[in-house]
């Protein structure tokens, strides 16, 4: 009959709508087989960057960090940081007490930076950053003090000793002008002097991921891995001086910044692309750069979870087809957003309200359910992919030393990290299965970018003063 014949055709509608939605799930799904090819394509490239022969087409930079160990509690003193690059630009004050009564005691005040900055040219940028400074000194009642200072910049530098960082390239949506290929210290330097206020004496540059090794080894000896997922990702970890080809001298280890975000930039994650991520990557700042990243952090998971739901929508699988003005804003999911869809503790009309919130008014039960899948999808596919990045590092380690079984704890930061309710869970549990050899334990850093920065200077300036006697 008739009637019959519409409900099987519905049936058969709904039956071909659910197995498209599975189809592009899938895609955003990584077997464990993958997940291994991920882990050996990381080894190859962290070999194929230290080497000197073969570091300049690296995609993998492996920087040389001249840090050449985690603190040992005998650091002291006080030191002006400041941390660029991550969600929030800080100025820091921070005391560091060893001895018996070891301690490091922070002072601290945020300060934004207006796109138009981010965006000018290398002096406005400085010029900001040194009025920030200012600012601070000021607000702190510490004007005309002159304290050593601690440039956590985290962006790829190439470091020829510890108080310089030739800037390789922007990250992160930053792209102030006339920066790459310059160093930072320098251009800190001259805004300093176009202010004639007062003069700073920089000690160090640090990547975050250094930083937050050091304030995590500074309470556990055993960390000698630094990892950031926040608005971007990378890692650094102790290397055998040996192996650091870019640097003289075989004594010893030096603290690597890996830049691992760059995987990929070669092709080397085009099997596990989907169109979803190439679409998220051609929008970008920088596109055809950090490629890893784009999979991972939390300046780009929510675009990979809109853009699929860009893709379900226009396909009336989502939002009865309407493609609304707010689904096509860039940036909408951000990371808070992606974090409260994915808690276990929400109910599904929570998830309704925050579509709602977001602007994504027409939304129904099942599309609520929807949402949270493409959510669970990405962010696991984020985890498991730093997870496959992280094995290959502490196999490296545990290669280095040819051990039979490595203990290593890895010191972690970022706001992905700490906001997303499963992020953490499903990275160890990939580390654990990828690196069985290796005993991998957690330790979330407490402000790792601004206190290590400081415990850095700390060894660099006892250092200094002991060359001078
Ligand atoms: C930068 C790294 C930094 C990471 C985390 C990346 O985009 O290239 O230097 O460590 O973000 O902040
Ligand atoms: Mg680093």
């Amino acid at each position: 009959s008739k009637g019959a014949a519409m409900v099987t055709a519905v049936a058969y509608r709904l039956a071909t709508q659910q197995a498209e939605r599975q189809r592009v799930l899938d895609s955003l799904r990584l077997s464990r087989e993958q997940l291994l090819e991920v882990k050996r394509r990381m080894e190859v490239e962290m070999s194929r960057g230290l080497a000197k022969e073969t570091h300049r087409d690296a995609s993998v930079k492996m920087l040389p960090t001249f840090v050449r160990s985690t603190p040992d509690g005998t650091e002291h003193g006080d030191f002006l940081a400041l941390d660029l690059g991550g969600t929030n630009f800080r100025v820091l004050l921070v005391r560091v007490r060893s001895g018996k009564q070891k301690s490091v005691e922070m002072h601290n005040k945020i300060y934004a930076i207006p796109q138009d900055i981010m965006h000018g040219t290398g002096e406005e940028l400085f010029d900001h950053i040194v009025h920030c400074i200012a600012d601070f000194l000021e607000y702190m009642g510490m004007k005309g003090t002159s304290l050593p200072l601690g440039f956590t910049f985290s962006f790829p530098c190439k470091q020829n000793k510890l108080d310089e960082g030739v800037l390789l390239r922007w990250t992160k949506g930053f792209k102030a002008s006339g920066c790459e290929g310059k160093d930072v210290v320098a251009l800190m330097k001259e805004a300093i002097h176009r202010r004639e206020e007062f003069d700073l004496d920089v000690v160090a540059v640090v990547n975050d991921t250094v930083g937050t090794m050091m304030t995590c080894g500074y309470e556990d000896p055993h960390c000698e891995v630094g990892l950031i997922v926040g608005t971007g990702t990378n890692a650094c970890y102790m290397e055998e001086m040996q192996n650091v080809e870019l640097v003289e001298g075989d004594e010893g280890q030096m603290c690597v910044n890996m830049e691992w975000g760059a995987f990929g930039d070669q092709g080397e994650l085009d099997d596990f692309c989907t169109v979803f991520d190439r679409a998220v990557d051609e929008l970008s700042t920088n596109p055809g750069k950090q490629r890893y990243e784009k999979m991972i952090s939390g300046m780009y998971l929510g675009e990979v979870v809109r853009n699929v739901l860009l893709d379900f929508t226009s396909k009336g699988l989502l939002f009865r087809g309407n493609l609304s003005e707010r689904l096509k804003s860039r940036g909408i999911f951000e990371t808070r957003f992606l974090s409260q869809i994915e808690s276990d503790r929400l109910a599904l009309r929570q998830v309704r309200s925050i579509l709602q919130h977001l602007g994504l008014t027409s939304s129904t039960c099942e599309d609520s359910v929807l949402v949270r899948e493409v959510c669970g999808v990405v962010s696991r596919r984020a985890a498991q992919l730093c997870g496959a990045g992280l094995a290959a590092v502490v196999e490296r380690i545990r290669q280095n030393r040819q051990l039979a079984q490595l203990r290593v704890t890895v010191g972690v930061d970022g706001t992905l990290y700490k906001l997303h309710p499963h992020f953490s869970t499903i990275m160890l549990q990939t580390v654990r299965d990828l690196a069985p050899q290796c005993k991998v334990s957690l330790l979330q850093s407490e402000d790792g970018s601004g206190k290590g920065a400081a415990l850095i200077s700390a060894v660099a300036c006892r250092l200094r003063d002991a060359g001078q006697h």
